[in-house]
């Protein structure tokens, strides 16, 4: 473990890189090189500095022959090629160079120096200390070494360190929060809407705060809670807020960490988290997206779902193997509680369960006001507009709305964020950016144009599809173009009637290419997918089929899968018949319909791909106008204040 632990007051080790520190392995080769390193340069900074102390006067081998003849020199210490010579009636030292490979005497001799001159003279061989000297002969020593230990080292970066991690495998992997770590804080505060959450929560930190008085009544404290919710909805944010409103430690782990390529780890790795855990108590453990490891057990083949089932085992023992007075709660997130191992969420585990619902319209606004607390805003800012424009954004899009917007004014230099750049955020949020240098044909582009045309003549007419927002012929992410709907109210619930219109509406892009170009392109390829799932979904998951009846068919959910990921249907192959069958009566009505509205309409039609082919865009204001002009109401916003 990673942790620290035996510093627990200063610990910060929120997000170690991947992988953990430097394992304590690798340290050490790191440190050996650096010593060699530190070593060499210590050697010739000595020979440099020790060379140019003193510099003194270089004579030629011949002036030196002639002093030796004449009898001026004392002595001559050979150190190297180098010669170092002390002359008779001077203090000061000369230098000069013999050649290589040659004895001193033999070229005195050369030049002429008789032997009697020569025997006056001190001849002393040094050995050489220079650089070269205690390179060359430390060099068969060190060199190999040095090479393996920077083999090792670069082996072990090579493998990311995984040869000297085994040691460490079983260890878990969490992050900690400490209480103490300010930066890192998150309070309640910090989490907008989520009211219900919150109040259930509030409990759990009164807990940790003060357990003594649950205690001293008798109360068994919740051990387990399971925070259920769409992706974005904030549960690992408010996992978090719940650690910092009561000030305790947070390990947090993702359920995927659990799960190595060996067997055991996962178990060993729970074990861990929940020793110290129970070591830092009062403390959360937080296991996000839990479903990684704790899917329903026993419907998987092959060695993966052993481990993962020893894990989830491991998790389970834990949970039991709590003492009522220990302070330690554990937490978990996930999307999908529906394929959730029952024993899980069995009395005494993850008993307690907290659902987040994506925000609605005052949540929204809430969301943007925490998010928009940094940011400088021009005055024409209206968040409560762009809250109204948002329904079924999730706590994570709007904060993704915001920062795009900031990115926004940021790259068109401008020191504020205005009601303009938050607008476009919403579909670049939605939909993707813009690809302008996406360049339709014009033969294309007026396909387009009645394509998106249709689909929004159709939203206009049907009573139950929801309002047009915006059309557009300018591509974005996938789409070539796009009619932008909202909902003139946040809906919880929907209806048969709006599943009809919503099919309408998605077929009426086809229907316009069928009928008026009398071609079809795979343009309307998303759209026929979209009406077709919620025509399946009507017959199978909500009983809106009259021939089908009040059945449902198949989980609202996914079902455990088996193997190589086909779906176990629970009906027989006549009811599957009867399914087909209902769902493309389904879309033929629906095709029909759309045909007569588009026959119907077809002056509106027209005007608007003209326009469209013109501006690339229309508003709702101007779209509004079109229709007026045509005899169509628009469909009028309710008061929205009467649902807050
Ligand atoms: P989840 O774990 O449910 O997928 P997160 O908690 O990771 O979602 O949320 C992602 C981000 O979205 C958060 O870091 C936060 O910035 C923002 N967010 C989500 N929900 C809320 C909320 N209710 N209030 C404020 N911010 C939120
Ligand atoms: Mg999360
Ligand atoms: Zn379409």
């Amino acid at each position: 473990m990673k942790l620290l632990l035996n510093k627990p007051k200063k610990i910060i080790v929120t997000k170690p890189p991947k992988g953990g520190g430097t394992p304590p392995g690798r340290a050490l080769l790191r440190q050996a090189f650096l010593a060699l390193i530190i070593f060499f340069s210590l050697v010739s900074i000595y020979s440099f500095v020790r060379d140019s102390s003193k510099s003194v006067e270089e004579i030629s081998l011949s002036s030196l022959a002639e002093e030796i003849s004449l009898g001026n020199v004392i002595s001559i210490a050979v150190v190297g090629d180098k010669l170092e010579i002390t002359f008779r009636d001077s203090e000061e030292e000369k230098v000069s160079k013999k050649e290589a490979g040659t004895a001193l005497t033999t070229t005195l001799k050369n030049y002429d120096v008789s032997p009697e001159a020569l025997s006056k003279v001190d001849i002393e061989v040094k050995s050489d200390q220079g650089f070269l000297y205690w390179f060359a002969s430390l060099a068969p020593i060190v060199l190999p070494i040095a090479f393996i230990v920077f083999f090792l080292w670069f082996l072990s970066r090579q493998v990311k360190g995984a040869g000297m991690q085994a040691f460490t495998f079983g260890q878990s992997k969490a992050r900690m929060t400490h209480p103490d770590d300010k930066s890192q804080k998150v309070t309640f505060k910090d989490v907008a809407g989520c009211r219900e959450a919150k109040e259930e929560l509030r409990e759990i930190v009164d807990f940790l705060k003060n357990p003594k008085k649950f205690l001293d009544i008798g109360a068994r404290i919740p051990k387990g809670i399971l925070l259920m919710g769409a992706p974005g909805t904030g549960k690992t944010l408010l996992a978090r807020a719940v650690a910092g409103e009561a000030g305790v430690s947070f390990f947090s782990i993702s359920g995927s960490e659990f799960v190595e390529m060996f067997v055991g780890v996962g178990a060993s790795r729970v074990r861990d988290l929940f020793d110290l855990a129970k070591k830092a108590a009062p403390a959360i453990i937080f296991i996000d997206e839990i479903d990684a490891v704790g899917r329903v057990r026993g419907t998987g083949v092959g060695g993966g779902n052993d481990e993962r089932e020893q894990t989830l085992n491991q998790i389970l023992v834990e949970l039991d193997g709590f003492e009522p007075n220990e302070k330690v709660i554990v937490m978990a997130a996930t999307n999908r509680p529906d394929v959730l191992d029952p024993a899980l969420l069995r009395p005494g585990r993850f008993d307690r369960r907290v659902t987040l619902d994506l925000p609605d319209r005052r949540d929204r606004e809430e969301i943007l006001l925490i998010h928009a607390r940094e940011k400088p805003f021009a005055e024409d800012v209206n968040l409560v507009l762009i809250a109204e424009r948002t329904p079924g954004f999730s706590g994570a899009d709007l904060y993704s709305l915001m920062n795009e917007a900031a990115i926004l004014a940021a790259r068109e230099e401008r020191g504020k964020v205005s009601q303009f750049d938050l607008i476009r955020s919403i579909e670049k949020v939605m939909l993707g950016p813009e690809r302008k240098s996406h360049i339709l044909s014009q033969k294309e582009k007026r396909l387009t144009a009645f394509h998106e045309a249709g689909h929004a003549v159709v939203a206009s007419v049907l009573p139950y599809a929801d309002p047009v927002h915006k059309i557009s012929i300018i591509s974005r992410g996938r789409a070539a173009g796009y009619v932008l709907k909202l909902p003139l109210e946040d809906r919880k619930l929907q209806s048969r009637k709006e599943f009809l219109d919503d099919i309408a509406v998605a077929l009426g892009g086809y229907v316009v290419e069928k009928t008026i170009f009398d071609d079809l392109t795979t343009g309307p390829s998303n759209d026929l997918q979209v009406a077709t799932a919620l025509a399946r979904d009507m017959v199978t998951k909500y009983g809106m089929s009259e021939k089908m009846g009040p059945i449902a068919l198949e989980g609202v959910g996914g079902k455990p899968i088996f193997g190589l990921g086909v779906g176990d249907k629970e009906y027989s192959e006549k009811v599957g018949a009867e399914i087909d069958a209902e769902v493309s009566k389904i879309m033929n009505e629906a095709m029909k319909k759309v045909e007569k509205i588009i026959k119907d309409h077809r002056k509106v039609l027209d005007t608007i791909a003209a326009r469209l082919i013109e501006v690339e865009t229309i508003e709702q204001k101007e779209f509004e106008e079109m229709l007026v002009v045509h005899g169509i109401t628009p469909k009028k916003k309710k008061d929205i204040e009467h649902q807050a």
